[in-house]
């Protein structure tokens, strides 16, 4: 028998919603399932929330240091569950964009519910059963819960609750300084919390080199962000006025940590159960989805896309990934994801943004590179926004091809995308300096960066031949 749909859609978050969408603008009977709301992660807990809060927070701040830049003004008032009012405010206002009502009207078929697969080609949901030629599965992923002793018996708060929060937090112990935890702690600070934020890496924001996460942890530690790093925490509890950590420190000291509130942010988990994947056909590898580089699944007609397929759990990665999936599924055209030139940042103030390589992973993956930095204190535009913490670095091959970029920094998240352009494209680091940049501007840096390499690239025999050849009579 004929499938019912050419696309059936299990997930309706940002990859699930640009699968479905897009293949119904393509002309494809699309079917779209979701156990929630449509909008997932990104609009209900995830970026919008989490961006909404942090404009609040750079709010308050601005006011709190307007001094600095010769603007008297009183202290701020900061109010969270107002600003958690204002969350919810800014979500409401981008929920129509992901409505059932706007996805019904491209012409998707919206069910609602969560189902599983009966075999190779059937998704069984509240009864019906959906048959289509191919299946996207997009389910996303949700925090992944450290094993810490009596976590289960003490409140906690995850990205899910954050954003519900209609109370005063007067002090957030954050476990987790990566993106999210370093954000949340930010935020929370600047709107009024104490905050400590625990981790059991050396670092904060662990993925990123040493010198530019030092940058942001700096930033944190002068508004009053305290971090116990190399910590593990043994143990969990509630407390009269809240909850308390047990944890060990580097030296091995034990202590005791309290908070009014706990958020949970060390890393997320697929969301892959209960989905009928054996009866599919789909194959798991070390707890995640196989996937070929069409982001096919064992199952040759089911596909996988956003946080559930990995490795980059952002929105702008599921948006792309969608897209490879739409290419591949409807059109058959070998199309694969992209794996190199992939951006991300984290919207603390400083930013970190990066593309490609770091310098460390260069080194540890044994990579034959050099690296180059520039920091904003030698920018003119940093200097006159008052934006001079930053840095700006570049790693490339021996011969000169861009391996990866990163910028810690004021707009570290609009620069990077310079660099993007230019590993997609191949272009090299000479495009980069060659191109004029409008003075003045932040964005003088990926131009200010690359002459580094370039002078670098300048030999001392080079130099020996310039001077003989063209008389010139300096050092
Ligand atoms: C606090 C926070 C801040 C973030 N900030 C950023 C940011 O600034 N920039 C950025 O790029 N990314 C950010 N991210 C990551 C981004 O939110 C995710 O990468 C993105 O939402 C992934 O989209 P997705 O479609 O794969 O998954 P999701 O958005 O999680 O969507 C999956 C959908 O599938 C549904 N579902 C799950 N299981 C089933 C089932 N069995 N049946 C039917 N439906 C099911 C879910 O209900 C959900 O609606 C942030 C994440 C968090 C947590």
């Amino acid at each position: 028998m004929k499938p019912e749909f050419d696309l059936c859609v299990i997930g309706g978050g940002s990859a699930g919603l640009v699968v479905a969408a897009g293949g119904a603008g393509l002309g494809a009977k699309v079917a779209l399932v979701e156990k929630r709301a449509l909008g997932g992660d990104c609009l209900w807990t995830g970026c919008v929330p989490s961006k909404a809060l942090l404009h609040s927070a750079k709010v308050a701040h601005t006011v709190r240091t307007a001094r600095r830049a010769a603007v008297g003004a009183d202290e701020p008032e900061p109010d969270l569950p107002a600003a958690m009012a204002r969350v919810r405010a800014v979500i409401q206002t981008l929920e129509p964009h992901d409505s059932p009502a706007r996805f019904r009207g491209l012409g998707v078929e919206v069910v609602f519910g969560a189902g599983r697969f009966i075999d190779s080609g059937r998704f069984e949901v509240e009864g019906r059963t959906l048959t289509a030629k191919r299946f996207v599965i997009a389910t996303g992923s949700r925090p992944a819960l450290p094993p810490i002793p009596g976590l289960g018996l003490t409140p906690f708060l995850t990205n899910e609750t954050l954003f519900e929060l209609r109370e005063p937090v007067p002090r957030l112990v954050i476990l987790g300084a990566g993106p999210i935890g370093m954000e949340m702690a930010q935020a929370f600070r600047r709107l009024g919390s104490e905050v400590e934020v625990l981790d059991s890496a050396e670092q904060a924001l662990p993925k990123e080199d040493r010198d530019l996460s030092a940058l942001v942890e700096r930033q944190l530690v002068e508004e009053g962000v305290r971090f116990s790093l190399g910590c593990e925490a043994l143990e969990a509890a509630p407390a009269p006025n809240g909850i308390r950590l047990t944890v060990r420190g580097p030296t091995g000291a034990q202590r005791g940590i309290e908070g009014s509130h706990l958020l949970i942010a060390v890393g997320r988990k697929p969301n892959l159960e209960d989905l009928g994947l054996d009866a599919a056909g789909v194959a798991l590898e070390n707890g995640r989805l196989a996937l070929d580089a069409r982001l096919r699944t064992a199952n040759r007609r089911i596909y996988a896309c956003g946080d559930v397929a990995g490795p980059f759990l952002f929105t702008h990665t599921a948006e792309h990934q969608a897209g490879v999936v739409l290419k591949n599924a409807l059109f058959h055209l070998p199309v694969r994801a992209e794996t190199r030139a992939v951006p991300w940042c984290t919207f603390t103030d400083p930013e970190l943004a990066r593309v490609g390589l770091s310098e460390r992973e260069a080194a540890e993956r044994g990579v034959p590179h050099r690296a180059y930095g520039f920091d904003f204190e030698n920018l003119d535009r940093a200097v006159t926004d008052d934006a001079a913490r930053g840095r700006a670095k570049l790693v490339t091959s021996p011969r000169g091809t861009i391996l990866g970029a990163a910028i810690a920094g004021a707009g570290a998240g609009e620069l990077i995308h310079e660099y993007v352009l230019a590993m997609r494209h191949k272009l090299k680091v000479s495009d980069l300096a060659g191109a004029i940049h409008v003075y003045p501007t932040l964005a003088q840096v990926n131009r200010r960066l690359a002459e580094q390499r370039l002078k670098a690239g300048l030999t001392p025999a080079a130099k020996r031949w310039l001077k003989r050849i063209f008389g010139l009579r300096g050092n």
